[in-house]
């Protein structure tokens, strides 16, 4: 009996070439915007210290509770595979003195994040993540140049119908007495609410604002909103990031029940969304953390990020049809026919390669149609025929893919003339 064949794991998939060359797209697109902007790449481990999640992203909150991947490794240690990025980027800043930088510290990211979650479109255990982070400045524009940066990246996308919501969830000046106000709300529907948010009262109250449930959502309608319990501080700064947005003519829309899924943000809290449906459809987010350096063991240092989901970028980027035709792969195929001939096949493709010209072949014994189809699939321009009487002249045939058209070129200018063909100097 044949042996059952072993599937990639649940939620977690493979991305073939043509598809890796989209991801490849997206990703040279926001780290050019990055780079531009004076960000960094920064790039720190897959797994933590699973406190590290614990103690920032917050226990109540879904990545924490339900989603991390965590587990005890040889040495009876707990490790966690990254969810998110903010909290390995914070440790890192700490352990490398960046406080001692000059501040801002602006850096990015591209990185993978697990999360144990319900997989279906847009939502998978293992999915790719761009961020920015700007630690070490309280000032309004600062929130506003990351929101205009991930702006930009979904705009430099060709993404229509993007939409940015806003919110402010205040600071440990006034989030407690608003919580207050907020649990006595819920307290007093809590009948209407649906069950788990009833769970969420006691635990993560804030959490009930962005509700999925219809029940609760009804509750909400009427529910106290941050805005209207800011101390004077947090109002100056909320006003100040809707100043500069405004100077800018982005447009927002305020959201009193956007206040995203992590227990470490203050302040401005903002998420883009795109025009497919469903609660997959926010492209990416962040805000302000001003406590979290704190809370991780460093200084007060006010701080400020996004992270947007690659993979879902890309959906949206398919059911906009905006998927760019990434451009043809300038390069040769190099087809034989016969044994003398493969030889010479095998010496010229990996002289073309020495020369820095992209060129592949197969010694093998298809026929030259074959190998032509081959050669049109990898969408190459020109393909390079050698056969016995090619050998016997000391030439090659060099075939125009898309017209068809063929001329005879002796084999010793052959890598020249590519060269020359594809710009290379
Ligand atoms: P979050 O840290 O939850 O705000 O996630 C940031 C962004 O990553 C979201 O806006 C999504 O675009 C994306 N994202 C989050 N979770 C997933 C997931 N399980 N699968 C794919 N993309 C995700």
């Amino acid at each position: 009996m044949a042996k059952a064949q072993i599937q990639s794991v649940r939620g977690m998939y493979d991305i073939l070439p043509e598809r890796r060359r989209l991801f490849d797209h997206v990703m040279n697109v926001f780290s050019q915007a990055a780079d531009d902007a004076g960000y960094g790449r920064v790039e720190t481990p897959l797994l933590e210290d699973e406190a590290l999640f614990i103690r920032s992203v917050g226990e109540g909150t879904d990545v924490v509770d339900k989603e991390l991947y965590s587990f005890e490794d040889r040495g009876g240690k707990r490790l966690a595979l990254r969810p998110e990025g903010t909290a390995g980027v914070v440790r890192a800043y700490l352990e490398h003195g960046m406080a001692s930088w000059p501040q801002p510290v602006k850096l990015y990211y591209l990185e993978e994040m697990f999360r144990y979650d319900r997989p279906q479109e847009g939502r998978y255990r293992q999915h790719k993540q761009m961020g920015a982070e700007v630690i070490g400045d309280a000032h309004a524009s600062t929130d506003a140049q990351l929101i205009v940066l991930l702006g930009r990246v979904l705009k430099r996308l060709r993404l229509p119908g993007i939409s940015l919501q806003l919110n402010t969830i205040g600071d440990n000046a006034c989030r407690p007495a608003y919580r207050k106000v907020l649990v006595e709300y819920l307290h007093a529907h809590e009948q209407e609410l649906a069950a788990i948010d009833r769970e969420r009262v006691a635990k993560n109250p804030l959490r009930v604002l962005d509700s999925k449930e219809a029940k609760t959502r009804a509750v909400l309608e009427d529910a106290p909103q941050t805005l209207n319990h800011l101390c004077e501080d947090c109002q100056a700064h909320f006003a100040g990031v809707l100043e500069y947005l405004d100077d800018l003519g982005v447009s927002y829309e305020l959201n009193p029940l956007l206040v995203r899924g992590l227990d470490y943000y203050t302040r401005t809290v903002f998420e883009f969304y795109g025009e497919r449906e469903g609660s997959q459809s926010s492209l990416g987010g962040g805000g302000r953390y001003d406590l979290l350096i704190e809370q991780l063991g460093g200084s007060a240092t006010p701080a400020v990020g996004f992270a947007s989901g690659i993979d879902r970028v890309l959906l949206e980027m398919e059911s906009a049809a905006v998927v760019p035709e990434l451009a043809k792969v300038k390069g040769v195929y190099v087809a034989s026919l016969g044994e003398p001939a493969r030889l010479a096949a095998f010496r010229l493709t990996q002289g073309l390669l020495d020369a820095g010209v992209r060129a592949s072949g197969m010694v093998d014994k298809d026929s030259i149609g074959a190998q032509l189809a081959r050669a049109d699939r990898l969408g190459v321009p020109y393909a390079v025929i050698i056969g016995q009487r090619e050998v016997r002249d000391e030439t090659v045939i060099l075939r125009d893919m898309a017209s068809g058209a063929q001329e005879i070129v002796p084999i010793k200018s052959i890598i020249a003339e590519l060269r020359l063909r594809f710009g290379i100097t």
